[in-house]
């Protein structure tokens, strides 16, 4: 029997239209994709396509949103064999990782795809990414969420988007591909996450003030005092290298205690994209963890900032969250 795809089209480059201002997203795209010959072919699995309202512009998706499509796919879940998520390059990294922590127990793939050109422009690169996209949820092998763009199938909370304008946008530096495309879908077995065998639950987010702070060289970390200490609940920050920060930074380390006090959790991921934080590597590292703050090892910003969203949103403990947080628990962290 065919299998059968459900596609949530949430907006994105994919089914933009050109307008006076800019690209933006049309509701063309229903009737594009059905034209398209691959879609009808024998070969394809059965599909149904579901328009979010709002179309939208993936700069402007948040939490809502997340858990907007993630209902969907629960919703659904018994009704179809696999999802295509359509949505903006911009932030599709984001989103693959809070639907990661969504929905926990999935079996079922959960692939995002999008494209730089739009379906409505010559030489669109969606075609393919949503064409392959739909086989490999037929496929069935990689039963977690993904990010499937330019030939390569990515694990949702370890893509990152590394090119504004290269059809080949996202990568995964930290973890191997799940797969590569050629002529033939190469699926790279080991990579692949084994679901749990417990029963799909929707653990949803709710909107906590997360905010992520970039260290660069002269930073003044006194003018972002009050806001770690009173506005935030979790907070990654972006280090150099291995977990450092400007040693001449007396302000930031009372800084960060005070928020730890006050019940924020500081998450410290690295602003390289390859790599892992170490804190107490380097003596610009140790303070930190001294402070309080936790190790986001090789997680990328992206994962950390849903990370940080779906702890904080099970109503645990600060001291559950900052154990969490340092703990792999859907596959985003080695
Ligand atoms: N701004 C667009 C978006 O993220 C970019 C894209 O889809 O490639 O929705």
């Amino acid at each position: 029997m065919k299998k059968k795809i459900l596609i949530i089209y949430t907006g994105g480059t994919i089914g933009m239209k050109r307008t006076d201002k800019g690209y933006a997203p049309s509701r063309f795209l229903g009737e594009a994709i059905a034209e398209i010959p691959d879609m009808k072919s024998d070969s394809a699995p059965d599909w149904e396509l579901v328009e979010m309202s709002p179309l939208l512009d993936s700069s402007d998706v948040t939490v809502k949103e997340w858990n907007k499509i993630a209902r969907l796919i629960y919703d659904n879940y018994a009704d179809f064999d696999g999802f295509v998520v359509l949505h903006g390059t911009d932030t599709m990294a984001y989103t693959a990782s809070a639907l990661s922590f969504i929905l926990e127990g999935l079996d079922k793939p959960v692939v995002l795809t999008g494209s730089q050109i739009p379906l409505s422009e010559i030489r669109s690169d969606g075609r393919d990414n949503l064409v392959t996209s739909l086989l490999i949820a037929a496929d069935g092998v990689a039963r977690e969420v993904c990010l499937y763009f330019s030939g390569k199938l990515l694990r949702g909370n370890r893509a990152v988007k590394m090119s504004a304008d290269d059809l080949v946008a996202f990568d995964s530096p930290n973890y191997p591909h799940l797969a590569d495309v050629g002529i033939a879908v190469k699926y790279n077995y080991s990579a692949i996450g084994v679901p749990s065998g417990m029963p799909l639950a929707l653990r949803l987010l709710s909107e906590v003030p997360i905010g992520v702070l970039k260290v660069f060289p002269g930073i003044q970390f006194g003018l972002f005092e009050s806001i770690m200490t009173e506005k935030l609940s979790g907070i990654v920050l972006e280090t150099f290298g291995a977990g450092n920060i400007p040693s001449d930074c007396g302000a930031l380390i009372p800084i960060i205690s005070r928020a730890f006090e006050c019940g924020s959790v500081v998450t410290v991921c690295s602003q390289c994209p390859s790599g892992t934080v170490t804190l107490g590597a380097y003596e610009t590292s140790s303070a930190l963890k001294s402070a309080g703050a936790v190790s986001g090892s090789d997680m990328t910003t992206e994962a950390a900032v849903a990370k940080l969203y779906y702890l904080f949103s099970l109503g645990i403990s600060k001291d559950e969250i900052k154990e969490k947080m340092e703990k792999n628990l859907r596959g985003e962290m080695s």
